[in-house]
């Protein structure tokens, strides 16, 4: 170790500063996960893994889509992808993090401007960096600020980055109100809708008019792992012409393609577990209401704000030590001043340990 002796000090510094990150084990009811529907321990998913093992579906792709490891099932997977959420195409990615990079870095050309909520997420911001676009930031959720943006901006095409449900506040972002934005200034809506598939069926940006990129990443609701970018053909086209990150990496499992089809079969049959979510999560509302007088929450993710880092870290770690698994986020992932426990409400967790949680909480935070 004696040779990483500056990488050993930079952490020590961040230790200091209580900004380290370490990865910890899950224990307790789940009041942080992403698996919005239950879906990644489930029956469901398990069965689906079996019968595609008992019908020969490969587990490793062996390479690049573009070589040897374009897969049967990534085709059906797309395809049934451009169906359930009525777009023309749809390409399936390894992950959230790598398709936002190629749609940031690809898609909007040299000459373009990517206007984008402040808040979008760090992926968004890695693939902006990568891309020739210009770039500039419109105030979160303000579609006004957008709107003077977008009438500034000179040069060719825009491209509107948001989120539909932000994944720290929980916040929905006013899309409709910003689809006809940019079908008036007759630019695109890239809508990362990470949080929302699945908890929200096919995403909150579904049937929207104009031309509309979304982002629907497969670890979340859908409880598996990857993504689905939709969008038109040509553009979904020229993802898989140049996009760096899908072209030069490895083709997700097969496995995991027919996991994701099983996700979205189950959520086009159905809308038992979108349902039931939704109810669940009126419930802990009404009971953040109840116990902590908190109000105004938009979707399943619920930010409870400390302020300050080390008094987040402790009300989480009593919350744990209750049997709640419940997460501090800390800044530079959240404005400063504002740490706070993110509880996102899951089909893991009854509505009576939902309720058992706020209580606790409540007398946690009197303390
Ligand atoms: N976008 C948003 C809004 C996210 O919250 C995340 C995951 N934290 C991603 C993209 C990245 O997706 P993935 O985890 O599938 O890489």
């Amino acid at each position: 170790m004696s040779g990483f002796a500056r990488h050993a000090s930079a952490l020590e510094a961040l230790k200091t500063r209580g900004r380290l990150r370490v990865l910890s084990g899950r224990g307790g009811y789940d009041f942080a996960s992403n698996d919005y529907l239950g879906l990644a321990d489930s029956d469901l998913l398990r069965n689906a893994a079996m019968a595609a093992i008992q019908r020969g579906v490969p587990v490793g792709s062996g390479g690049s889509r573009l070589l040897r490891g374009n897969a049967e099932e990534h085709e059906l997977l797309e395809a049934e992808a451009a169906a359930f959420f009525s777009s023309e195409a749809a390409l399936f990615m390894g992950g959230g993090f790598v398709a936002n990079t190629a749609i940031f870095s690809t898609l909007p050309m040299q000459g373009d401007l990517v206007l984008f909520d402040e808040w979008v997420h760090a992926s968004a911001h890695e693939g902006m960096k990568l891309g020739r676009a210009d770039t500039q930031a419109f105030a979160h959720n303000d579609v006004s600020d957008a709107a003077a943006k977008l009438e500034a901006w000179q040069g060719g095409r825009v491209w509107i980055a948001v989120e539909s449900v932000y994944s720290m506040d929980g916040d929905i972002a006013p899309l409709k109100a910003l689809a006809e934005l940019a079908v008036k200034h007759d630019a695109v809506l890239v809508v990362d809708e990470a949080h929302a598939t699945g908890a929200f069926g096919a995403g909150l940006a579904h049937g929207l008019p104009g031309d509309i990129v979304g982002l629907h990443t497969c670890g979340k609701g859908l409880g598996v792992h990857g993504a689905l970018i939709t969008a038109d053909r040509v553009l979904i086209d020229t993802l898989i012409a140049k996009a760096r990150s899908f072209i030069y990496a490895t083709a997700p499992s097969p496995l995991n393609a027919a996991l994701v089809r099983a996700a979205l079969a189950e959520l086009s049959q159905s809308d038992t577990l979108p349902k039931a979510h939704q109810a669940l999560v009126a419930h802990a509302h009404a009971e953040a209401e109840r116990c902590l007088g908190l109000t105004g929450f938009d979707s399943q993710i619920m930010p409870v704000i400390v302020g300050e880092d080390r008094p987040a870290l402790d009300l989480a770690a009593r919350m744990q030590a209750h049997g709640y698994d419940i997460r501090a986020i800390r800044p530079p992932t959240v404005p400063k001043g504002t740490s706070r426990l993110r509880i996102p409400i899951t089909l893991n967790t009854p509505a009576e340990v939902i309720t058992e949680m706020f209580e606790t909480l409540a007398k946690e935070m009197a303390k």
